[in-house]
């Protein structure tokens, strides 16, 4: 199948308040595209230089969204133009996020990255340190982020059980802020191989690229 083929049969499985990120890493401006072409406009990237090179070169009405590990030495390549970073997982990140938004003068849209798969290679804060963050002081000084939910990744295990269980945690702890803090709108939950699941348990925010795009290449 194509890509615009299999962009359309995913979105016409998703209710409309579900948001598809297409995960282009890796894929050449042609593919992106190809899925822009099909009406798409939402896209993910994890590598800064490979999405400031994408965002340079397409469409400037395509939303960038950073899902990957971030550095905060590159949040400055990205600020002027990122409609949402996923993947924010420590207070020391958000505050240079919150910096570089001020200096581009507007308002960067964040996910924090909560760490609910088993394997400790994941980023992310516990589930104690997010509520601890969002009473903190620090977050009341910032102006220039708005943290709109949370992110997370399951286990990579065939165990499904599993994974869901780990997504009905998040959902559990995203439900619990957003009746606080009207501002919680978004959890970013489920990739290629385990949307379904995440859909599931709650999630209004999918991240998937190998189902769209097809298998990756890394040289
Ligand atoms: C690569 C990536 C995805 C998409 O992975 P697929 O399995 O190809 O759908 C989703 N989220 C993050 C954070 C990623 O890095």
């Amino acid at each position: 199948m194509s890509i615009r083929e299999n962009i359309k049969t995913l979105k016409e499985s998703l209710t409309p308040e579900i948001t598809l990120v297409a995960v282009s890493k890796t894929k050449p401006n042609e593919n992106i595209l190809e899925a822009y072409n099909s009406g798409h406009r939402v896209f993910g990237e994890n590598k800064v230089q490979e999405l400031v090179s994408k965002q340079e070169d397409l469409p400037k009405d395509i939303e960038w969204h950073m899902i990957g590990h971030l550095q905060r030495n590159k949040v400055k390549y990205i600020a002027p133009f990122v409609s949402l970073i996923h993947g924010v997982d420590s207070l020391k990140l958000l505050k240079e996020i919150n910096k570089r938004a001020e200096q581009n003068n507007r308002t960067i849209n964040c996910l924090l990255q909560v760490h609910i798969a088993e394997e400790d290679t994941k980023f992310g804060f516990s589930p104690e340190e997010i509520e601890d963050v969002l009473k903190g002081n620090d977050l009341a000084q910032m102006n220039n982020v708005n943290i709109v939910g949370l992110m997370g990744m399951a286990t990579n295990t065939d165990n499904q059980e599993q994974v869901q269980r780990e997504f009905i945690g998040l959902k559990h702890l995203f439900d619990d802020i957003a009746s606080k803090q009207s501002s919680f709108s978004t959890l970013s939950m489920g990739m290629s191989g385990d949307y379904e699941i995440a859909l599931a348990a709650g999630s209004n925010m999918i991240r998937v690229g190998s189902r769209i795009f097809g298998a990756r290449n890394y040289s």
